[in-house]
């Protein structure tokens, strides 16, 4: 029997399995995807938020656990567990070794993006060469790696003794029963299950289905299935359904799998308008990383589930330029004729938002002092004028990146059920990341979250098999 089966094909899952192997388990993996689209969503991702104290490589000054820690605290407003948030912190920034040893390569951020040479460390290759870096070096370690090898249900003992509940075997989707001493589930959030989706956000009160208007911006594989199962068989829950990291992306974005490139970072240096042309919310609240994310839900709750980002000619050149073109127009009525705005209230909305800005000294590195005065809601930062032309627009809608309803674990990952931990089932990434994510996100900590507890529950799931083969000895 193997020691350790590990469900899904992402960061958390490979951070698990080569984890588990290389404490000495036989361990295999089990990835619902084909492979050309093995990784989940992690072969998406860029970076990696890593705290340090000193310049390292690629990061530039300090970043303390401390910084990290308030900046978690912030955007989830205090809809975290500090324990899990420190622990993911530590162990994060302690990982950047071992993945080099398992042929990741980091490079310096580029300038311009998401002011974020300071905290977060770069994939050089992105998130795809750190899955397929990582694959390589499991094969190369004797993992056992299977495709297209979707789980459907987790068969439980609950009748071991002591209240606890023991992992016994997976089921896939094929029929196959495949049994393990041990199991960390690390397949992802619901986000790609449009149904689930629906079902949590529910009919606004216009009556539309805002998630029918959604796109996700990743892997068509995070179905939530096993998820659902567990839940379905009586598992500990964190975390509220609708949920999300969400980001307005460009509305011409594809269902599934559209990535970053879809991602549109103008919105702190202009203002965001809805279908009828009003503003509704601080578009220089924070920091463009720590305030991205929350966009989508924004939008979201907007009727049509559609914002548009406006800028002039004097934000081109301070953002990293999107891969779709805007609208471009000489004039702000064009503009509002292009998007289908209403060109009055469009034109009325700009003239007090450039009637309401006190420009001090613009700098987008800093929090600085350009900021509106007696408008509703205000723009408390970078607020300038729109009034240089060319003018742009960009339509997004609300883009999912990964939900947070999860499996409710303590540090040692290991799944509850009636607040009893199961001595053999571990969950690890965006399955457990609301114990850390309640709401909010700040750039990177997804795949810190991945890999700290990848790793944690890939030595746990090793010790706890390895105990079990002891006591059968
Ligand atoms: C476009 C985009 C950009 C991002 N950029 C960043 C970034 O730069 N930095 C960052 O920190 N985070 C980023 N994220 C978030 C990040 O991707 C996630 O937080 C992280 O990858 C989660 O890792 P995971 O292993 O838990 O999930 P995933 O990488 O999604 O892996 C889940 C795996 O489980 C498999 N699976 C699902 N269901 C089953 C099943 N029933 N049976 C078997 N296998 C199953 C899937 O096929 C997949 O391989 C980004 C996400 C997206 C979509």
């Amino acid at each position: 029997m193997i020691d350790v089966l590990v469900i899904g094909g992402g960061n958390a899952a490979l951070c698990a399995a080569l984890t588990a192997r290389e404490a000495g388990a036989s361990v295999m993996l089990l990835e619902a995807a084909p492979r050309e689209w093995r990784g989940g969503n992690s072969s998406h991702t860029r970076n990696l938020r890593c705290m340090h104290d000193a310049p390292q490589d690629v990061l530039t000054d300090a970043y303390p656990e401390e910084e990290f820690w308030q900046d978690l605290l912030k955007v989830t407003g205090g809809k975290t567990t500090e324990s899990m948030a420190r622990l993911a912190i530590r162990e994060g920034s302690g990982s950047r070794d071992w993945m080099r040893k398992h042929g990741v390569r980091f490079q310096p951020s580029l300038s311009g993006t998401l002011h974020l040479s300071r905290t977060n460390a770069f994939f050089m290759g992105g998130g795809k060469a750190l899955v397929n870096a990582y694959y390589l070096s499991a094969e190369k370690l004797g993992v056992q790696i299977r495709y297209d090898a979707a789980v459907e249900r987790i068969e439980l003992d609950p009748s071991t003794g002591s209240g606890r509940t023991e992992f016994v075997a997976a089921h896939l989707k094929s029929g196959e029963r495949i049994e393990a001493k041990s199991c960390v589930l690390a397949c992802g959030g619901f986000e790609s299950n449009r149904e689930w989706l629906r079902e949590a956000w529910g009919q606004n009160a216009l009556g539309e289905w805002p998630t029918d208007n959604f796109a996700i911006r990743g892997t068509r594989f995070n179905m939530g299935v096993v998820l659902r199962d567990l839940m379905d068989q009586g598992a500990d829950l964190i975390g509220d359904p609708t949920q999300a990291h969400m980001v307005a992306i460009d509305a011409r974005a594809p269902l599934y799998d559209g990535g970053i490139c879809t991602r549109v970072d103008c919105v702190s240096l202009g203002i965001m308008v809805n279908r009828d042309a009003q503003r509704f919310y601080d578009e220089g609240e924070d920091f463009w990383p720590k305030r991205y994310a929350i966009w989508g839900r924004l939008v979201a709750q907007q009727s049509g589930q559609v914002g548009h980002s406006i800028i002039d000619a004097k934000a081109v050149g301070r953002f990293m330029p999107p891969v779709f073109k805007g609208a471009k127009a000489d004039t702000l009525e064009d503009l509002a004729r292009q998007l289908g705005l209403d060109e009055a209230a469009f034109l009325k909305t700009v003239r007090e938002y450039n009637a309401a800005c006190k420009v001090g000294k613009f700098d987008h590195s800093v929090l600085d002092d350009c900021h509106t005065e007696n408008l509703t809601p205000a723009k408390t930062h970078w607020a300038l004028p729109i009034d240089t032309a060319p003018f742009y627009g960009y339509t997004l809608k609300p883009g999912v990146t990964f939900t947070y309803l999860g499996l409710k674990v303590g540090e040692n990952t290991a799944v509850r059920f009636g607040g009893i931990e199961s001595p053999n089932l571990f969950a690890a990434g965006e399955i457990m990341a609301g114990n850390v994510l309640g709401q909010g996100y700040t750039a990177g900590v997804g795949m810190t979250i991945g890999t700290a507890f990848g790793r944690i529950s890939g030595m746990e799931s090793a010790r706890s098999a390895m105990n079990l083969r002891v006591t059968q000895r």
